[in-house]
């Protein structure tokens, strides 16, 4: 039964979602041990516990109001909800955040050596997948007959052994297509972990608990794509310092105890600074540049 003051969280158990969910969680200062790899899991500092199940448990959990919050692939998310025989699937849960995890694309593979030319080239071919439902969806839409067959795990082999012409399977760097000496052809749906609500009646108290984990979880979002930017320059070459650093705003810029001439100049950049900007700002007549990673922003 779902507790009234206490959020419950699903996350996958293990896998390639598990240590990032993790990280995440932690990482908005919820205290809780999750190393050992319990059901449940309850946090000492924050009224939450934390369920970890398979992923495709996850969307079950949080549109049958079993838990208030999930972390999901959006690959697992999609597939779920078009297995659903009704079609009233709007109101069965809400999507709080997209996340910066997870990312990958489900996508069309064939043998390097498949004369595969477009979609309309799939009427002759067989496609093994373990997302059935939405290359259903996907190849429907676009009028292409096909044949498909649904494997839940090692779908990269089927061609190898001859059971299929093509895969459709999440893709990442590629390397596991590669290994399997297939070729992506076509992407049919691009992912990321979402982070999803239940639909139904919600506490105020947990209403204001799921608004504080979402503001910390952009926070914590924002800072890793974020750095912290440190130098010194001279006074007179500082156009041509900031010039280099374009795209930051507002630094601040103070003296030099002991250097009249050179000031120190402070920022936070939304991106990485590359190691050709810090050499150029070096010829520039900057020194003593640091980029510092953030740990937690709020603005
Ligand atoms: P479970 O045992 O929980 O059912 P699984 O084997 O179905 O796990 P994983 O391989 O751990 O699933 O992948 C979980 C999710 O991670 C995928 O549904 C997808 O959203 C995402 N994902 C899959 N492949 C990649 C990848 N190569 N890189 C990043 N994220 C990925
Ligand atoms: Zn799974």
């Amino acid at each position: 039964m779902l507790k009234k003051n206490r959020l419950r969280i699903a996350m996958q158990k293990s896998g390639r979602l598990s240590y990032d969910s993790k990280k995440l969680l932690l990482n908005c200062g919820i205290k809780i041990n999750l190393e050992q790899k319990k059901l449940i899991s309850f946090s000492e500092n924050m009224p939450i516990d934390v369920i970890r199940v398979r992923d495709d448990d996850i969307p079950g959990l949080v549109m049958n109001q079993i838990v208030d919050l999930g972390i999901v692939g959006g690959n697992v998310l999609k597939e779920n909800i078009l297995s659903k025989k009704s079609f009233n699937t709007k109101n069965l849960y809400k999507l709080l955040l997209n996340l910066d995890f997870g990312i990958c694309r489900l996508s069309l593979a064939c043998r390097k050596s498949s004369e595969y030319e477009n979609l309309q080239s799939l009427k002759n071919f067989t496609i093994a997948t373990s997302y059935p439902y939405i290359l259903k969806k996907y190849l429907n839409t676009r009028h292409i007959n096909f044949r498909s067959f649904t494997l839940k795990g090692s779908v990269e082999i089927a061609p190898r052994v001859g059971l299929s012409d093509m895969i459709c399977d999440l893709v990442s760097t590629g390397a596991t297509l590669e290994a399997n000496n297939l070729k992506e052809v076509h992407v049919i749906y691009k992912s990321n972990a979402q982070i999803i609500s239940r639909k139904g009646n919600i506490s105020t108290l947990k209403k204001e608990l799921i608004h504080k984990l979402i503001t910390r979880i952009q926070g914590v979002m924002q800072a890793r794509e974020s750095k912290y930017i440190m130098l010194h320059a001279p006074t007179s070459k500082l156009n041509q310092v900031m010039s280099l650093l374009n795209g930051i705003e507002n630094p601040t810029i103070s003296k030099l105890v002991g250097h009249p001439k050179k000031v120190v100049l402070h920022m936070v950049s939304k991106e990485n600074l590359f190691w050709e900007t810090m050499e150029n700002l070096k010829k520039a007549g900057a020194t003593s540049i640091l980029v510092l990673p953030i740990e937690k922003m709020m603005e």
